[in-house]
């Protein structure tokens, strides 16, 4: 899994967890952090109001 969410910066907003469709995304302590349902599909990152979350790419 290549998402990765910064708990640094994340607001705990909610929006990522709506909007992604595999219901890969759980609320913690700080911050939110994908399951093993992610696909890296890359929804919530272009969501993400204040761009806490972040996809590796491909080498
Ligand atoms: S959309 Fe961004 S700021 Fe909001 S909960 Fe998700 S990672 Fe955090
Ligand atoms: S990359 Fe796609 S599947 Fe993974 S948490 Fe974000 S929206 Fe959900």
């Amino acid at each position: 899994m290549k998402m990765k969410v910064d708990s640094g910066t994340c607001i705990r907003c909610g929006a990522c967890v709506s909007v992604c469709p595999f219901d890969a995304i759980e609320a913690t302590d700080g911050s939110v952090q994908p399951n093993e349902k992610c696909t890296d599909c890359g929804i919530c990152e272009k969501i993400c109001p204040i761009g806490a979350i972040a996809i590796a790419k491909k080498v």
